[in-house]
């Protein structure tokens, strides 16, 4: 490809607003362009290294028997009341209306879809096991889009569902999945470790999640030094503090009007969501325990970390609020209390609590009775800390940050059951189907790429995944010879290898610059050296460049 030709609209300053390095980098090196908040333009050298990520998780799809479809992006309603998750999912499902009003979700997943695409279609065991996969754009209405493709509201998924008529096959595609997964994060160079995951409100169900290893990343690892054991924090086990004692209300009795997300919540306090303190005043004693409440526990797509102080009344942490409040209800809680709220937050999925208590204005989703708090008393539990140990006494346990790549989920019959997915099995009796379910976050992957694939001139791209192989750069467009060979060169490469041939008129000190935002594996530059037959290769991993005789150019870089 002719660079002239290219629609490469690199960047000369470092795009400020943009927080992660992959987001900088890929403003910089014109890969993307937003459109809207979260929503981007894939240019050409993005979407080549899409198209590479893609084949390679082709590859490793189809390997395991998995076979392509394509499923439709607008969802009927109807599939999702099904489910239950129209309610569920909450704000992050993006809708919209056709011109009749009826009503359709933009797909974040494709559960609902590929159940009621097969129950049509399946009715014996016979036709079991059954791998389908796709690769597609999802919708996800974000609280915080973020990080360029890393937390898009629109961006590429590689989802694929499986279907079994008993444990023992789903246990065999699930391991297959988890060995084509290690195959793809390997493949495509991502640092990378699974973990064992939580299931949120699936519940009891066996997932993983590939993190892809970066400061960055919005997940925590905790693993011992053996690697014996590798979760998600949320998965690992929590850390019971002292129980305050005394009767306390249930969560059932909470009632917060109108607040069903956390973006509601944040309203509903007035308060921003980040990092914030804030002084605000209480309405009721209802609103005191909701806030109690939320000491980390989980709540509805958001996961609240929170303690409070009550400005006026000098109480030292939550459980001397509780206490005070035990000993005589009404006396924190009447109106216009001062209380001084901290928030840390971190984003949760919506579509990791599918399910849960959500009635409409009662707030506490996802709160597990037994393990967040029992209603007798009020239990409280936290995450583990580096250099604690596991119950079972292995340990100390370390952490580490990591980019959710890709997870896999035995979904068991959740969606058969709620949506009528059965076969008859060998005994004739009609039984629903096993499920599980593969998500590979295509762009997000390549985001994770360039994380851990850099330098401060730019990005390194690993060869598997490269846009192209070779960048041939003439040094000075205004050398008549040089520009003839250099052209000769490109065309006797392009046989071998995808190749970008910069031919602009642009100064020398320009394209070495882009090309090194770039990042190609390497770099053939035709300059004075040609009237002697030399070019001179440097790898973009390297540090060096070599001078190499042009007939030898082809031998050289095989
Ligand atoms: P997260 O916890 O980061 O919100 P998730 O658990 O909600 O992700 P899944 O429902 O498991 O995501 O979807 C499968 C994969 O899709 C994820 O492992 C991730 O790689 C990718 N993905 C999810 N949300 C986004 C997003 N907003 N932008 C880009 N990729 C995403
Ligand atoms: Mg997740
Ligand atoms: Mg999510
Ligand atoms: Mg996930």
């Amino acid at each position: 490809m002719r660079q002239s030709q290219m629609f490469i609209p690199t960047l000369r300053e470092t795009p400020q607003d943009a927080e992660s390095l992959s987001h900088r980098l890929m403003l910089k090196s014109g890969m993307i362009k937003q459109m809207a908040s979260g929503i981007y333009s894939y240019l050409p050298i993005t979407k080549l290294v899409l198209n590479n990520i893609e084949q390679i998780v082709r590859e490793e799809m189809n390997g395991i028997g998995g076979v392509e479809i394509h499923m439709p992006v607008l969802h009927p309603k109807e599939l999702w009341e099904e489910s239950g998750r129209w309610q569920a999912y909450g704000k992050e499902l993006m809708r919209i209306n056709d011109r009749h009003d009826r009503e359709f979700a933009l797909g974040p997943t494709h559960e609902e879809m590929i159940t009621a695409l097969l129950r049509d279609e399946l009715k014996s065991y016979k036709k079991l096991p059954l791998t389908l996969f796709q690769i597609q754009t999802k919708f996800r209405d974000e609280l915080r889009p973020r990080y360029g493709l890393l937390r898009g509201r629109e961006f590429i998924m590689k989802d694929a569902y499986s279907f079994h008529v008993d444990k023992e096959s789903l246990d065999v595609t699930y391991n297959d999945m988890y060995q084509a997964y290690s195959k793809i994060f390997s493949r495509v160079n991502l640092n990378y470790r699974a973990v064992e995951a939580d299931s949120g409100a699936i519940g009891g169900s066996h997932t993983h999640e590939f993190m892809a290893l970066a400061d960055i990343g919005e997940d925590t690892i905790v693993f011992t030094e053996d690697d014996d054991y590798a979760a998600n924090i949320e998965k690992a086990p929590c850390v019971e503090t002292e129980k305050p004692s005394g009767e306390f209300k249930t969560l059932e009795k909470v009632s917060t009007p109108g607040v069903k997300s956390c973006q509601d919540l944040a309203d509903f306090l007035n308060i921003p969501l980040k990092n914030t303190t804030k002084t605000m005043v209480l309405k009721s004693e209802d609103e005191l325990i909701m806030l109690l409440l939320r000491g980390d526990h989980e709540l509805n797509d958001i996961k609240v970390k929170s303690y409070f102080g009550i400005e006026e009344m000098t109480l030292a942490d939550e459980a001397d609020i509780i206490e005070q409040f035990n000993a005589s209800p009404g006396s924190l809680g009447p109106v216009n209390t001062k209380v001084k709220v901290y928030v840390d937050y971190q984003v949760k999925s919506m579509s990791d609590y599918p399910t849960g208590a959500n009635e409409t204005d009662v707030h506490f989703i996802n709160v597990n009775h037994e393990r967040d708090f029992d209603v007798e008393g009020y239990g409280d539990f936290r995450f583990i800390t580096e250099g604690e140990y596991l119950p079972d006494g292995s340990g100390p346990v370390k952490f580490m940050r990591g980019i959710e790549v890709g997870q896999v989920f035995q979904l068991g019959t959740k969606y058969s059951e709620a949506m009528g997915l059965n076969v008859l099995n060998e005994n004739g009796r009609s039984v629903p189907v096993l499920m599980g379910c593969y998500g590979i976050g295509i762009s997000r992957t390549l985001s994770a790429i360039i994380e851990s694939h850099h330098d401060d001139k730019g990005i390194i791209w690993p060869k598997n995944v490269a846009p192209f192989d070779i960048h041939v750069v003439t040094a000075n467009p205004k050398d008549k010879a040089a520009a003839e060979a250099a052209e000769a060169i490109y065309e006797t490469l392009k046989k071998e290898y995808k190749v970008l041939y910069d031919d602009r008129k642009e100064r020398a000190g320009v394209k070495f610059a882009d090309s090194d935002l770039i990042g190609l594996p390497y770099r053939v530059v035709v300059g004075r050296g040609i009237k002697d037959g030399i070019v001179e290769v440097k790898a973009r991993s390297g540090e060096e460049s070599q001078e190499v005789p042009v007939d030898e150019l082809v031998s050289f870089l095989n």
